[in-house]
């Protein structure tokens, strides 16, 4: 489960005060899909970031899990982040040297089994006949695929997708959505960032952000 409370984010240009999050009151439960939609500069990023202990709040108060993620220290939240949250980018940064199968097994927490686990990520994600391939000899479709498949390394309790399909096509997007709706019936709580109605609304719910807040 995640709650936040009166979470406010300020950043600073200089002296100039940029408030990107105006006070985000919000509960989300374990096992839900959500879309978080908005504007351009709505704060969707920042709020996704703020979830994913990525940077934290100027005030407010945020719990993932029971656990009251804005009293840990730097280390403690660094640990919370490898074991409980699974991170999608726009740009998949997957690491170009790599085969699909070693990009999925790197996050892994060390054991003998991580080559094992990390090719039934990517029979999960529906890359099994290509995990020796590098990225450039993936579609971007994949290539977003293997990413999701890293994603999953440690079992998160959370995924986070931050517009994981403004760089692809329609039909590759409906895919990439197709196989959250998978993840999710197997109990994968989920919040993707998209600026696509279309998408947004495969959600099982859909929060909408206006000028850093909840619009209600
Ligand atoms: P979105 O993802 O919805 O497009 P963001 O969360 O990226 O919005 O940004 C929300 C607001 O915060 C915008 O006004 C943006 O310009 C500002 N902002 C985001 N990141 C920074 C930063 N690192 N420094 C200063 N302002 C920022
Ligand atoms: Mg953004």
């Amino acid at each position: 489960m995640i709650e936040l409370e009166g979470v406010k984010k300020i950043y600073y240009m200089g002296k100039i005060e940029v408030p990107a999050l105006r006070g985000i009151d919000l509960r989300i439960d374990s096992g839900e899909f959500v879309a978080l939609m908005g504007a351009s500069g709505s704060g969707k990023s920042t709020l996704l970031n703020m979830i994913g202990l990525l940077d934290t709040p100027t005030s407010g108060r945020i719990v993932l899990d029971d656990v009251d993620v804005s009293s840990l220290n730097e280390n403690e939240r660094a640990d919370f982040r490898l074991r409980k949250l699974g991170f999608v980018f726009q740009f998949f940064s997957l690491l170009m040297e790599l085969s699909a199968l070693e990009n999925v097994a790197l996050p892994m927490i060390m054991d003998n089994r991580s080559h094992e686990r990390a090719a039934s990520l990517l029979e999960l994600v529906g890359l099994g006949d290509r995990m020796n391939h590098t990225p450039n000899e993936l579609s971007g479709g994949q290539q977003q695929r293997v990413a999701i498949a890293r994603a999953l390394a440690n079992e998160p309790a959370i995924l986070l997708a931050d517009e994981p399909t403004a760089n692809l096509d329609t039909e590759s997007s409906h895919q990439i959505v197709d196989l959250f709706r998978e993840l999710n019936g197997r109990g994968q709580t989920i919040i993707m960032v998209t600026h696509e109605p279309e998408l947004g609304e495969r959600a099982d719910r859909i929060i909408r952000l206006k000028d850093g807040r909840v619009m209600m």
